[in-house]
């Protein structure tokens, strides 16, 4: 289904810097212990599929990384900035670190194409000539230069993912965080979204992505997380992981999921 484009590539970003590190990270919600003395640096140009049980704290991870959630003890560098850091400007990591949700959170009330350039004309300043010219060609690329004057109501849940997607994009991000973004979709919208996600990941941006889509994360993804109970269980090769996966925990999940 998909060719692995990204194999050489890969080589090519050994001895890059690492863009997220987490280095003793703990998180609760009251008593629950969300997240686990999290060790884990991703490097620039890496993507990384997360996957694992409802609940065991998936969508928490990736949430800290943008700010989205705080945490309560260790040290969480995103983009050279510390999170935790009462200090840091969280919108300057907002402006470098996307993030794709599963109901696509988009302006309901401005159009397609203001969706993509809103925040590039407030944040970047960019101009509204350059600005819309490189929102239709977003649109373009993910198959929906003819909806720029829509409003999100008349788009299917596909249409809107990849309207989210090319939102992203247009901040010319050096990473997006995507939280499922296809469970919420008719299956016959799912493949259209992750079509756009492998031609995100061909653009050399990083991603993480929590997915249940086993395809995508055998064979686009270049990494593997199986997340489970708060904790990175195993981190691996994709290949490797779903051939041989080490952990029984890992191995139930995959006899329910494939
Ligand atoms: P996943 O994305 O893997 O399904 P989550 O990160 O959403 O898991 O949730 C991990 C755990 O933290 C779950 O037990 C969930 O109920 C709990 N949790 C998540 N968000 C909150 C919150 N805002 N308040 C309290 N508990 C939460
Ligand atoms: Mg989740």
């Amino acid at each position: 289904m998909y060719n692995k484009t990204r194999e050489k590539k890969r080589e090519g970003y050994k001895g890059m810097s690492s863009i997220i590190e987490f280095k003793h990270v703990n998180k609760y919600f009251g008593k629950l212990h969300a997240l686990k003395d999290i060790n884990l640096t991703i490097d620039e140009g890496q993507v990384v599929s997360i996957i694992g049980p409802s609940g065991s704290g998936k969508s928490t991870l990736i949430r800290t990384m943008n700010g989205l959630e705080t945490i309560d003890s260790g040290q969480l560098i995103v983009d050279g900035y510390d999170v935790a850091d009462k200090h840091t400007d969280i919108n300057k990591i907002r402006r470098d670190v996307g993030m794709v949700f599963q109901h696509f959170n988009l302006y309901e009330n401005h159009t397609v194409l203001e969706n993509i350039t809103l925040a590039p004309k407030i944040v970047l300043k960019r101009s509204d000539a350059e600005n819309e010219k490189i929102a239709m060609d977003l649109l373009r690329k993910v198959g929906l230069e003819d909806k720029a004057q829509q409003y999100p109501r008349n788009l299917s849940g596909g249409q809107k993912q990849r309207v989210a997607i090319a939102r992203s994009l247009a901040m010319r991000p050096k990473a997006i965080l995507f939280d499922e973004p296809t469970s919420a979709l008719d299956p016959e919208m799912i493949q259209d979204v992750l079509d756009v996600m492998k031609y995100v990941a061909e653009q050399g941006i990083t991603m993480v992505v929590i997915t249940h889509e086993m395809g995508f994360a055998r064979e686009v993804a270049n990494r593997l997380i199986f997340f489970e109970n708060g904790q990175v269980l195993e981190d691996t090769d994709p290949e490797k992981f779903f051939d041989h996966p080490e952990t029984e925990r890992a191995r139930q999940f995959l006899s329910k999921v494939i």
